[in-house]
């Protein structure tokens, strides 16, 4: 059987509980054999807020798949000396996995109505498959129209017939509503956070004194 390998590309500023819960979906609603997380380069435009750095933030993401061993960190984006382009990492990914490994993309569904802006993005289904979960609010039919024109046309219900790149599934998972945005908000007002993110990663996050 041809290797099943999914990508699941994110800040993680920090990772929290919707990350995991929807890894663990793409693994086991599509039978992976590895989901890849990859914390993004740090960012180049100003942001708001205390942020962590680079180094945090794959710490976060290490400790916080240490128990799941078919989730594994690939530190690509982070050693990019250079703004990485999801494009650009699933044509490297391609490379290293050949032609006929089954390759998957997860994004959230806020991101999903963004795809059109990123570089190369009709490529990406050249390259991979794109796994959808819902995120609170996500209406196909708001999506743009170029999009939404892919989101029509590259579901298969018969999942029988797996393909190594081209195809798009929503994953079953309900929706839930959790942001890195308001756990950044909630630990700068010192309100509690637990069950929200591993307990390994709150521990490092006041270990360091993050986001306060
Ligand atoms: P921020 O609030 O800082 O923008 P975030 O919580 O959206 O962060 P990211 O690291 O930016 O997290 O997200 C990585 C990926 O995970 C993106 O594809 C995003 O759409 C998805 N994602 C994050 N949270 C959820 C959620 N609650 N439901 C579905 N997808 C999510």
């Amino acid at each position: 059987m041809n290797a099943r390998v999914g990508v699941f590309g994110g800040t993680f500023d920090p990772v929290h509980h919707a990350h995991l819960r929807m890894a663990r979906a793409f693994a086991d609603e599509l039978a992976l054999d590895e989901v890849r997380l990859i914390p993004a380069g740090q960012p180049y435009h100003r942001q708001e807020g205390p942020r962590a750095s680079a180094a945090q933030r794959l710490d976060m993401v290490k400790l916080a798949i240490a128990a799941d061993a078919r989730l594994t960190v690939d530190e690509r984006e982070i050693r990019r000396h250079r703004p990485a382009y999801t494009v650009d990492t699933l044509r490297e990914l391609r490379a290293e996995l050949g032609a006929a490994a089954e390759l998957w993309f997860l994004v959230g569904g806020d991101s999903l109505a963004a795809l059109s802006s990123w570089k190369d993005w009709r490529e990406l289904f050249r390259l991979a498959n794109l796994a959808v979960a819902m995120r609170p609010g996500f209406d196909p039919a708001a999506l743009p129209p170029e999009v939404r024109q892919e989101w029509q046309a590259r579901q298969v219900s018969d999942f029988s017939n797996r393909t190594a790149s081209g195809t798009i599934r929503p994953l079953a998972l309900p929706p839930l509503d959790l942001s890195a945005t308001r756990l950044r908000a909630q630990l700068a007002a010192d309100e509690p956070v637990e069950g929200l993110i591993d307990p390994a990663v709150l521990a490092y996050i006041r270990r360091q004194r993050l986001y306060r």
